[in-house]
């Protein structure tokens, strides 16, 4: 029997371990060092560290690249299991070795780097000796990709690229930038003259390049191919996302069933209220649908390729926004005003679920590209009638029982019966 919903035990064995490492080592982390897990400082590399060892030491360092690249070689299923825990503390990612933007372009980097440039950049990455950066986005368009401007000019032996960025995450703290250029996706060293990271926004970079000049190995893949690079660093990004999702809403149902049941309103616990019980149940049925919509689109980029389960990431991508927005909005409300502040983490989750819509490419656009998709697997139907037109169909129907209703006539006027009474029904 093929359809398993189980996990092997000694994977589960794994999972349990991360669990507990999360909650009893990230957490105190987060909580009394925030950032300690991203930042450069000595002192809180000396926190942050031998956290990241441990992690390495249990094998499960950089989860999401491929064992020949120096991951565990898990696959999107395995990983996403793994996602649902981490994506409930904000330096799980980076204490597992699989924080964004990273990931994305070391995905980029292991598919269409040469043995050079994975030397170069994709190790260092691995190891959180460099940090990284994504430049596509411009000022005048995200969305659309045919109005990005930015170009490199071959000049000699170097690339010139000149043009705007903005949103590039992390850029400014980034040791190397992947920008997008209408003829190429480029590695760009950011302290190379002529790359300027404006002032706000902070974390979200705006960046203009002027005139900066890199060496012709730093073209990634092939001229002309930054849009397929883009394609293969954001569908992996897309359903990381995803994944991390499913553990902020399971964090946010949590909290909503333990207030639900610990607080007093007129005479009763608030979970004997008939509204809050429909809450409850909705959350629940909605994490689990997009639980398990996010762990088959898993299994099928296991089983196939991103490509192929482009229209399930895609429908992954705009339905984990939907979820964060509805069930981080009743966790808070039932949470009263205590949700509304920052005291719990509820606030900045259901803050958040805007975000989740436009980040990797807006709901919209998702939305199209899924019934687009979905479309090309129907036609239209021929003369008036749609295909499930009942008095068709029965008729064809008819033709198979011919000879019986021909020779019963018990039968035909039960047929007969039956046809006028679905008629006279409307
Ligand atoms: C947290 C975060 C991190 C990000 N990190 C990066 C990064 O590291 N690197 C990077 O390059 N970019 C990054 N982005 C930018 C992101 O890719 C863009 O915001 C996104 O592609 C949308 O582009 P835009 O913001 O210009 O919105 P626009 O393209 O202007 O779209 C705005 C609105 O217009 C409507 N719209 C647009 N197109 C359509 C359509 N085809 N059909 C229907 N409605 C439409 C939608 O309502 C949409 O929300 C990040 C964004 C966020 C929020």
């Amino acid at each position: 029997m093929a359809w398993d919903f189980s996990t092997d035990p000694e994977f589960q064995e794994q999972l349990d371990w991360v669990e507990e490492f999360c909650r009893a080592e990230i957490e105190p982390l987060d909580l009394v060092f925030p950032g300690a897990a991203y930042s450069r400082d000595p002192k809180a590399k000396a926190l942050a560290d031998p956290l990241k060892q441990q992690v390495k030491d249990r094998g499960l360092w950089a989860l999401f690249l491929d064992k020949d690249l120096g991951g565990p070689g898990f696959g999107q299923l395995k990983l996403a299991l793994l996602n649902e825990i981490l994506g409930r503390y904000r330096s799980a990612p980076v204490i597992f070795g699989t924080a964004a933007p990273d990931t994305g372009n070391m995905e980029m980097l292991a598919a269409y780097g040469t043995e050079e440039q994975k030397r170069r950049w994709l190790y260092p990455l691995m190891n959180q000796e460099i940090f990284s950066a994504y430049s596509m986005t411009e000022p005048q368009g995200g969305s659309d990709p045919s109005l990005f401007q930015t170009r490199a000019a071959r000049d000699g032996d170097r690339w010139v690229i000149n043009g705007e960025k903005w949103f590039t995450s992390a850029g400014a703290r980034a040791d190397i930038i992947f920008v997008m250029c209408t003829n190429g996706m480029f590695v760009v060293p950011r302290d190379t003259p002529g790359v300027e990271v404006m002032e706000y926004p902070a974390l979200h970079n705006h960046i203009r390049y002027t005139d900066v000049r890199i060496p012709l190995d730093h073209l990634l893949g092939p001229e002309d191919g930054a849009k397929v690079l883009a394609q293969r660093r954001l569908g992996g990004g897309r359903i990381h996302h995803a994944m991390r999702t499913v553990a902020q809403v399971k964090l946010a149902f949590d909290m909503m069933c333990e207030r639900a049941l610990s607080r007093e309103s007129h005479g009763k616990t608030i979970a004997d209220n008939l509204l809050v019980l429909e809450a409850i149940a909705d959350s629940y049925a909605e994490i689990n649908m997009l639980r398990l919509m996010v762990l088959w689109t898993a299994w099928t980029i296991d089983n196939s390729s991103t490509r192929v389960a482009r229209t399930q990431i895609a429908a992954c991508k705009y339905t984990c926004a939907k979820v964060l927005r509805e069930v981080s909005y009743r966790a808070l409300h039932i949470m009263g005003s205590l949700g509304t502040t920052n005291l719990t983490p509820l606030q900045a989750m259901w803050a958040s679920a805007p975000t989740m819509a436009i980040l990797d490419g807006v709901d919209e656009v998702h939305k199209v590209t899924v019934a687009r998709n979905v479309l090309k697997d129907y036609e239209p139907h021929p003369g008036l009638w749609p295909s499930e037109y009942i008095p068709a169909k029965r008729e064809q129907a008819r033709k198979k029982y011919a000879d019986l209703l021909a020779a019963d006539p018990d039968l035909a006027a039960w047929a007969d019966h039956a046809a006028r009474a679905t008629a006279r029904g409307h």
